[in-house]
């Protein structure tokens, strides 16, 4: 067996073991003779991989008990428009950073259902950086404060939160949910697609606490209510089943890491390895982030023309690595390094960066 380097955005890698484990008991799940898949959504065998799945996200992020955890469906992009139909209305203003392409289309769906004011922005310096905390533009009477924690495009990532003045913080996490330790309590509501961080595409992990439900517009269609999924555990329709076994066993694979905390420490080192490679080239590789806003998920850099990024990527992908091609929206090369990509697929590319850069 073969196994790429796989450095692709999203969907994108899962660790081996995960895969293993699922493909040992596909046949025969814990002696039901069928396939998870082949389970009923309302029986005792899925539920309890269901709620498996669950209490082992709030162990590992520590989400209080004020906080609901639903598995949605519709990606990180439903959730641009479910969030402002259910906290936001024409008398209502909410407060959008932007920090990236995917703030912007955030931005976009929360403009249909009431006021947006921009309270940061890095758009001038093509998303460069993270804007200071203190140059944030926050009132205090907004319904709430988005921001895209990390910006899977540019590569850049959020070190600190804002204080946002009691407002609820609402956060984009698709891209760096559990590569790190976070503090739930600072946020009214975490949304993230799975297929970054946390298992396969098509499960939508949401985080939310009790009160902003409380408050949440009540006419809307069933299944675009946060309501209609708390009350029924993410079961109101069919939920996409084997996803969410996979995410559990995601899940169950970062606990045996040690959780999160030991999961921050290797997702460090691995960046690290990649971004010497790029600050030790004498500027033959540059790196699109400041230095301050690096992303510990994607690593964007550039060569000095689009000729010898070409040639580095067609190099590339001859020696195996997959999906280091930047965005199509800004070019240029890019590395994702999810929590299951392994250090030793960093050391490569760290190999192979040098070796391309001393032949050229
Ligand atoms: C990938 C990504 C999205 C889009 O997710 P979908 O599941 O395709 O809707 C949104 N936000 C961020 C930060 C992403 O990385």
């Amino acid at each position: 067996m073969n196994r790429a380097y796989n450095f692709n955005a999203g969907p994108a890698a899962l660790p081996l073991a995960v895969l293993q484990e699922a493909q040992a008991e596909l046949l025969d799940f814990r002696g039901t003779g069928m396939s998870v898949m082949e389970l009923s959504h309302r029986s005792k065998d899925y539920d309890a991989v269901h709620n498996e799945a669950k209490e082992l996200l709030r162990k590992l992020l520590n989400i209080p008990s004020n906080y609901q955890i639903l598995f949605l469906q519709g990606g990180a992009s439903l959730q641009f428009a479910m969030v402002p139909m259910n906290f936001l209305s024409q008398d209502k203003t909410a407060n959008y950073i932007l920090t990236g392409s995917w703030s912007e289309k955030a931005r976009d769906e929360a403009e249909r259902f009431g006021q947006v004011k921009i309270g940061g922005s890095s758009k001038g310096e093509t998303y460069s950086y993270i804007p200071a905390l203190d140059s944030l533009e926050i009132s205090g009477d907004e319904a709430y404060v988005h921001i895209t924690s990390n910006n899977t495009i540019y590569g850049t990532q959020w070190r600190e939160f804002p204080d946002t003045k009691g407002v609820p913080l609402i956060a984009d996490m698709s891209s760096d949910i559990l590569s790190k330790p976070i503090d739930v309590s600072k946020f009214g509501l975490i949304y993230a697609g799975a297929q970054k961080n946390l298992g396969p595409s098509g499960v939508t992990v949401v985080i939310v606490r009790d009160d902003l439900l409380d408050q949440a517009e009540q006419d809307l269609p069933t299944m675009l209510k946060y309501s209609t999924h708390v009350k029924s555990n993410s079961l109101f329709n069919t939920p996409p089943t084997f996803g969410i076994y996979l995410l559990g066993r995601v899940l169950a694979w970062v606990d045996s890491l040690g959780g999160v905390k030991a999961i921050e420490e290797q997702n460090e080192a691995k960046a690290a390895v990649i971004y010497d490679a790029i600050d030790q080239s004498d500027g033959f590789y540059t790196d699109h982030a400041a230095k301050d806003s690096r992303s510990l998920m994607n690593v964007t850099f550039n060569l000095a023309t689009k000729e010898l990024e070409q040639k580095f990527l067609q190099e590339a992908a001859a020696q195996g690595f997959v999906g280091l091609a930047g965005h199509r929206s800004i070019g240029g090369c890019r590395a994702s390094i999810y929590n299951a990509v392994p250090p030793a697929a960093c050391e490569a590319l760290r190999d192979f960066m040098l070796a391309f850069k001393n032949k050229n």
